[in-house]
């Protein structure tokens, strides 16, 4: 080992979400927890939303965090949503911006389709409510309506709610306006990020993940919350076995899924470096 190497004992975590879309913590409290937790860098990663990423770097610039521009898009597939996380995309990209303005708006529009079926088990929410849920700004999903549904006892836990309603396949369940899965890996590079293969347990079939490495994913998600560690190393093999990076996140939601997972999962800075080398290949700097 390089003694010289000053990226020894520096970590990052590279899936950090805040209320800009499902996290609960604000972006200043975030970079504030990442601190406490020791961490060097973090990829703030909100669903379909850039907006985070500006107060971010802003009141992170004065403690010595660094901050990673990223975002977390949804491909429909089969009927089932999967995600890709987009590092160091141009967040200030004009053309980027519009397409994640698209989704959000339809957001909004699935939203409403998600109540409507509600209404067909005797559930009446407000629009309105779940919009204040999500903070009234960026992206709103799943879990700010599962929120709803808690706060109206219509349900007695989150995971209730995602089990007998609105998780995938479930009555209540309305798709994303999400990517199809070529065109995804476009959307990113032609902003110029790094496309990764988030939390790949969760699609639950192998052979979607290695569509997405044929489709070009420049990385694998291999450690993550929900990840077991014998499902870990079978993805970062997978990762090594394509030349891809073997990237890791808490995927925290602040406070969203009962407790604060930041810092829980985290990889060598040396990865962070890894992300960089790619992006510039993607759009020389
Ligand atoms: P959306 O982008 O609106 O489809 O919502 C995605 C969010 O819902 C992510 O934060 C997921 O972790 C969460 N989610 C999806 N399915 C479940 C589930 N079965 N249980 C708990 N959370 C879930
Ligand atoms: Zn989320
Ligand atoms: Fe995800
Ligand atoms: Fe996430």
């Amino acid at each position: 080992m390089n003694p010289f190497d000053l990226t020894r004992n520096r970590y990052a975590d590279l899936h950090v979400h805040t209320n800009f879309s499902d996290g609960t913590f604000s972006p200043e409290k975030v970079v504030d927890t990442a601190v406490e937790k020791g961490l060097s860098a973090i990829a703030i990663s909100d669903h379909d939303c850039v907006d985070a990423i500006g107060p971010a770097i802003k009141h992170a610039r004065k403690i010595s965090l660094e901050i990673i521009p990223a975002t977390e898009l949804t491909v429909i597939k089969d009927g089932k949503e999967i995600h890709v996380l987009a590092y160091f995309i141009s967040w200030k990209e004009k053309r980027f911006r519009d397409v994640l303005k698209g989704i959000q708006e339809g957001r909004l529009r699935r939203l409403d389709k998600m109540l409507e079926k509600l209404k067909k088990f005797g559930i009446n929410l407000k629009k309105s409510r779940v919009i204040e849920i999500a903070f009234s700004k960026g992206s709103v999903g799943r879990l700010h309506l599962a929120k709803a549904l808690l706060e109206a006892k219509a349900v007695s836990s989150i995971q209730e709610a995602f089990n007998k309603y609105i998780g995938d396949f479930k009555p209540c369940y309305v798709e994303e306006v999400g990517f199809r899965a070529e065109e995804v890996i476009e959307v990113i590079s032609r902003a110029g990020g790094v496309p990764v293969l988030a939390h790949p347990k969760t699609i639950g079939d192998d052979s979607l993940v290695s569509e997405f490495i044929k489709l070009g994913v420049r990385g694998i998600e291999a450690y993550h919350t929900d990840q077991s560690y014998t499902q870990s190393k079978k993805y970062e093999k997978m990762a090594k076995d394509h030349g891809l990076i073997v990237t890791g996140g808490s995927d925290c939601h602040g406070m969203g899924k009962g407790r604060v997972l930041l810092g829980g999962v985290k990889v060598p800075y040396s990865v962070v470096e890894q992300l960089k080398q790619e992006a510039e290949k993607i759009r020389p700097i």
